[in-house]
């Protein structure tokens, strides 16, 4: 489905909209509280971009150090080039071990890559663990927002799915649907062969991965299982393990609001003596899947600076009307508008790049301020130059006039002039279709400025 008709479809739907205004303007509420709470918040944001430019300027050699350092501390690292290359990797390594179970903390690379219907096409049953991610895999849906996934979903919603999938009484209480989810959960971390979750921040001075959550899901998740496999996008790396205070303030408060995640699991290498904890085996897989690309230029690189924030979903207007789904992707909101095409390609998500006000508030709130708006349009001049958006005549023919209208001060004038006389507003078709344009002033106010010189001068 297009994402106009996806959209229109998600404007429609009342209940959505009302749990996409009430957790949205939460997160909103939540974020400006926590951000008060930094002393030198605009400063954190430059360190934090600072240190992502770096990064990705060498991000080659940055990857090379964390590889030697993950490997000496006892990881062992695979290189992914594409989706299928990391599903091949995964579901190898998940085979060789018999593994008929593999529990998940939350991962957006494993959603982009579609790493659970690979498992499950080789007989391995993936569970996710994440509270959000665990609802919308019993509903057979795809994430809605990259932080909190089931964000479109009310709590009656879930209680009603609970009753159907997990038995339980149907409840709007949290405490209940979150005591109710934990006890299915708890039997599936027992009986898991190997545990899959993604990454925050990769340091390549000293080979560690950092894993951020607030259930303590990923703890078990990255620790029961005898084998653990990491997968994170080339762009996780950070040079040094300094570098974590920045992103460490940054992240939690750009995200849920808050000032630290209740949990924080840093991860250098597997276990080296029996009585030591975590798994037995760490597998680390980076995926590249079309980042590489993004590399070449200063403008596309910096998408890759995106620590998963959320923050310019949350802050979106058309975000906020129209939730995930819409956007067909697994990333959604500004930050799935630019990098879904880059990932991707333009062929299938042409639209995207339109699906913003240019308002600039997600530049405003991106903790590593990441120019978005400056990316939708570098990707709009794409989809005009590959024809991937098939521009109609008429929209070609009324730009072509609309360009030589401003060009030229004396026919603006005169095409005013003439609207006015003749009282008649040109058609702005979708526009004004939900919008009242204002009648156009009697006087224009290069008229109304003359006149009064005028009297100036004659006075
Ligand atoms: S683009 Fe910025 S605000 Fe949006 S998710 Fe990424 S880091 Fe957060």
């Amino acid at each position: 489905m297009s994402f106009e008709r996806s959209a229109r479809a998600a404007l429609a739907d009342e209940q959505l909209r009302g749990a996409l205004r009430h957790a949205t303007t939460l997160f909103g509420e939540r974020r400006r509280a926590a951000m008060a709470t930094l002393p030198d918040w605009e400063g954190a944001r430059d360190r934090a971009r600072a240190i992502k430019d770096e990064t990705l300027l060498h991000l080659d050699r940055y990857l090379e150090e964390f590889t030697a350092n993950a490997e000496r501390a006892g990881a062992r690292v695979h290189w992914a080039r594409d989706a299928a290359t990391a599903c091949e990797i995964i579901g190898r390594i998940a085979a060789e071990r018999g593994a008929r179970t593999v529990v998940k903390s939350k991962s957006m690379a494993s959603e982009e890559i579609h790493l659970n219907a690979a498992l499950a096409a080789r007989g391995i049953e993936p569970v996710e663990t994440d509270l959000g991610e665990y609802i919308i895999q019993l509903a057979g849906e795809a994430p809605s927002h990259i932080v909190a996934p089931a964000i479109h979903k009310t709590r009656r919603q879930i209680g009603a799915l609970f009753a159907e999938k997990l038995g339980m009484e149907p409840s709007d209480d949290v405490a209940k649907l979150a005591a109710a989810a934990r006890r299915a959960l708890r039997r599936r971390f027992a009986e898991a062969d190997l545990g899959v979750s993604g990454v925050n921040f990769a340091v390549a001075e000293t080979g560690t991965i950092l894993i951020l959550e607030n259930e303590g899901n990923a703890r078990l998740t990255t620790s029961l299982p005898r084998t653990h496999i990491a997968l994170m996008g080339i762009e996780k790396v950070i040079p040094r393990f300094a570098d974590l205070e920045v992103f460490l303030q940054l992240l939690p408060r750009s995200g849920t609001g808050q000032v630290l995640t209740a949990y924080q699991s840093l991860l250098t290498g597997a276990k080296r003596r029996p009585e030591d904890e975590g798994p037995a085996e760490l597998h680390i897989v980076l995926l590249d899947n079309g980042r590489s690309g993004m590399l070449a230029a200063p403008v596309t690189r910096q998408s890759l600076a995106c620590i998963r924030c959320g923050a310019c979903l949350n802050a979106c207007p058309v975000y906020r009307q129209i939730g995930g789904h819409a956007y067909g992707s697994v990333y959604p909101g500004p930050i799935g508008a630019v990098l879904t095409p880059q990932l991707f390609g333009l062929g299938r998500s042409s639209e995207l790049p339109y699906a913003s006000s240019l308002c600039g508030a997600c530049r405003d709130v991106c903790p590593v301020k990441i120019d978005i708006p400056a990316l939708l349009l570098h990707l709009r001049a794409e989809v005009v130059a590959t024809r991937a958006g098939k521009p109609r005549l008429l929209e070609r023919l009324a730009f072509s006039a609309y360009a030589a209208v401003m060009a030229r001060p004396r026919l603006f004038e005169s095409v005013v002039r003439l609207a006015r006389m003749l009282r008649v507003m040109l058609p702005l078709g979708a526009w004004t279709k939900w919008r009242d344009l204002r009648p156009l002033a009697p006087r224009s106010f290069r008229e109304e400025w003359r006149t009064r010189l005028r009297h100036e001068v004659a006075r």
